[in-house]
């Protein structure tokens, strides 16, 4: 057909996630549908495409491109501009040079419907095939060692394409065009089982472990970024055996189900809940729990949430489906340690537990554990940010001249890089303490400055001196030149990472509630609020201090705080008469410590607050992981209304009053109920007397629930604009990203 009116030709440079997900392809056929002729090719920034035709079929090309993106694909900007036509007669997909390098990487993700189709459809080559894939799903940033992303730079480098993949990998019409992943049991990966003896088990390897499930061990499963140790999830027995060999009492256990109406037995969900379950992502999403369903009650003990999430991988899929019921699916490691990449260390390092595992041989070259997240009707809190997610990319409205590197927290470890007009914000990779998560993070560092050919020219850390990552910073500018170290103080990076998160440059109201953190005046922060912007800070109030009794032991034992906060107000005698739940000599012992003032360092944190009230409820037992007090007492019923007294005074805030009034209360639930409506009050309170300033609420404390919705409906009766972060995590993963932005803003 003769196009009539005159011709025209269009380039466009399309930025954002665009290279390694289909999108040259995607393209090709939109181009070829509208007799389009030109080319398209990756470059430096994204994707180059020129169209050459008639005006209309230019502008139907042009509607489209927006409309039916390729699903992993991100379209940050599309620069337009009319040039000469070329008396083009084809559209050709132009091959990447090596020298483009891959703007940003794309995270996994998880088997897409049509993969799905296909290993259930008996007359597929790839029926039950374990490793399927396509350019909309499969493994991405677990295996990639370079960039660009192409087979030869990744793990998959070792298989060799047999000749019917190839087809499929060299036809731009096929779903697995440019591929990388691409493989079946022609030419892919081997599934194996192994046992701590040395017995390996090839012919059908599934079958192997799921009768070892079925059986009640306790197995380890090679996954996407690392090992997840599994056991029956409605098998008291084997989730006991779990929890004492593993040293992990209560934290509460992943759940991995075979599809969403299993999920529905064990949990209420809300519709929010439901479409995080069912994304592309395929997250962990920590849900309400029924009572007395079929699951075992020790996968999340005395409380009412439990975290869900659906098989994600086609090996999952294939182990979920013979089984037919849920598995406990947490991640390989030792406690706070990142997760157990290979089958060595996982017989190494975990004996005593695991005898027996499923194992492949592609390498995992990048760990990334599950992400976690939760919804409230308005907001998604992401709790742990890694696959499905990470590396997370912010487009930058402005180029940056300069390349920075921000390395985070301690706890929650992540990193933030900035250059061009992207940041980039690693997965979550564990706790730096241990020389092995120190060892991980390093190798992460050096990971991410390889693959995006980064060399910093500003490091950012936080302001605490012993946290690793602090250290490290300093470490690294010590050996550079020319290299510029900025710290930033906890909680004024908790707000920023909200800043960076929706692009904010003006003045915030921060509440930064959370653990402790640094702070600019030598106590230990974390119940804030803060008067920022991203160029500088001001602490307006702060939770009235009070002695952590035995520094770090604190945060492990509750009784320290509920006994630092008697003290504040009450003498020895008056303690031990009012306290039962305390072993008496104890209490004179803390008492000494206060009195000395020995290794009882001043904090302001709220998270630990949270503690010291749980422990004043009556709870005596010590903490086992992050957050557990809070989550006990949003667990806890109570229908009052009420919330307790309190005074804001000259920038403080004080409890005091709550003390004795919490004494005096009957149950726990009220207590709990009324600390949290306490808590609300002041954050309304507060932001009553700032009404311009747009509310940001961050920090660890803020992955509470209950608080986070209470707080925010609030806020939005009283018509304020905030702003909580739903993409990033608001707890310390987030402290590199916040880190990032300072920097940018402060060139
Ligand atoms: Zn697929
Ligand atoms: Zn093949």
């Amino acid at each position: 057909m003769a196009e009539s009116s005159s011709k025209q030709r269009i380039k466009l440079i399309i930025r954002g996630i665009v290279q390694g997900v289909g999108f040259r392809p995607f393209i090709y056929q939109l181009a070829t549908k509208y007799s389009l002729s030109g080319f398209v090719s990756n470059n430096g920034f994204g994707v180059v495409v020129e169209v050459e035709g008639g005006l209309e079929s230019c502008e139907l090309f042009l509607n489209n491109i927006t409309k039916s993106t390729p699903p992993l694909s991100r379209i940050d900007s599309i620069n337009k501009e009319q040039i000469a036509p070329k008396d083009t007669t084809t559209f050709e997909i132009v091959a990447s040079n090596a020298n483009m390098i891959t703007t940003l990487l794309s995270p996994d993700i998880s088997l897409c419907d049509e993969c799905l189709a296909e290993i259930q459809d008996k007359t597929n080559r790839r029926y039950n095939y374990p490793f399927i894939n396509c350019t909309n799903c499969g493994p991405r940033y677990t295996i990639i060692e370079n960039l660009p992303y192409d087979r030869a730079n990744t793990t998959m480098r070792k298989f060799t394409m047999c000749k019917v993949c190839k087809i499929e990998y060299n036809d731009p019409k096929n779903r697995r065009y440019h591929a990388q992943p691409i493989s079946c049991y022609e030419c892919g990966p081997q599934l194996n089982y192994l046992s701590l003896e040395g017995v390996t088990e090839s012919k059908n390897p599934i079958e192997k472990i799921c009768s070892l499930i079925q059986e009640g061990e306790v197995v380890a499963i090679k996954g996407v970024g690392g090992f997840h140790i599994v056991c029956d999830a409605t098998n008291n027995r084997a989730i006991a055996t779990l929890r004492e060999k593993k040293v992990r009492p209560t934290k509460p256990l992943a759940v991995m189900f075979p599809n969403i109406e299993a999920i529905k037995e064990v949990a209420t969900l809300t519709k929010e809940d439901k479409k995080l379950i069912l994304s592309k992502e395929r997250p962990i999403v920590i849900v309400s729990k029924k009572e007395n369903s079929f699951v075992s009650e020790l996968i999340a003990p005395n409380i009412n949430r439990i975290g869900v999430f659906l098989a994600y991988s086609p090996l999952h899929k294939l182990i979920l489906k013979r089984l037919n019921f849920p598995i406990v699916a947490t991640s390989a490691n030792l406690s706070g340690e990142p997760i157990i990449l290979d089958e060595k260390e996982i017989f190494a390092k975990l004996p005593h537990l695991i005898k027996h595992l499923l194992t492949y041989d592609r390498v995992i070259v990048n760990a990334c554990d599950d992400s976690v997240l939760q919804t409230t009707p308005d907001n998604t809190i992401m709790l742990r940010m890694a696959r499905g997610y990470a590396p997370f990319s912010l487009p930058l409205q402005q180029k940056t001249t300069k390349k920075i590197l921000a390395l985070g927290a301690n706890q929650k470890a992540t990193i933030t890089l900035a250059f061009g007009q992207n940041i980039v914000l690693s997965p979550y990779i564990g706790d730096l303490g241990s020389i092995n998560s120190t060892e991980h993070f390093l190798k992460m560092i050096e990971t991410f400055k390889r693959v995006y050919n980064f060399e910093p020219d500003i490091i950012v850390c936080d302001k605490h001196p012993h946290y690793e990552s602090t250290k490290l910073a300093k470490k690294y500018v010590a050996t550079k030149d020319n290299l510029k170290l900025i710290e930033i103080q906890h909680h004024y990076a908790h707000s920023l990472a909200t800043m960076a998160e929706f692009s904010l440059d003006e003045k915030v109201l921060a509440f930064c509630f959370d653990g402790t953190g640094y702070g600019d005046d030598g106590t230990l922060w974390g119940g804030e609020v803060l008067l920022a912007s991203p160029q500088n800070y001001e602490r307006l109030y702060h939770f009235k201090t009070f002695p952590l009794l035995g520094g770090e032991k604190a945060i492990k034992e509750p009784k320290r705080v509920a006994l630092a906060l008697l003290f504040e107000q009450y003498s020895l005698d008056e303690v031990l008469a009012i306290q039962n739940d305390f072993n008496a000599n104890e209490i004179k012992l803390l008492h000494q410590l206060y009195i000395k003032g020995l290794n009882t360092p001043q904090s302001s944190s709220v998270g630990r607050l949270f503690d010291g009230v749980y422990a004043l409820c009556g709870y005596t037992q010590n903490l086992n992981y992050e957050g557990e007090s809070g989550l006990i007492l949003e667990s806890l019923k109570a229908q009052t209304q009420d919330s307790y007294s309190y005074t804001i005074k000259n920038g403080i805030i004080d409890y005091t009053k709550m003390i004795p009034q919490i004494l005096k209360e009957k149950d726990r639930a009220t207590i709990a109920k009324k600390f949290i409506q306490t808590l609300t009050q002041i954050v309304l309170v507060i932001s009553n007397k700032h009404p311009n300033l747009p509310v940001v609420l961050s920090g660890g404390v803020f992955q509470n629930k209950t608080l986070v919705m209470q707080i925010t409906q609030m806020l939005t009766k009283a018509k304020r604009r905030y702003y909580i972060q739903n993409k990033t995590p608001l707890n310390d993963s987030g402290i590199s990203l916040g880190q990032i932005y300072f920097a940018l803003n402060n060139l």
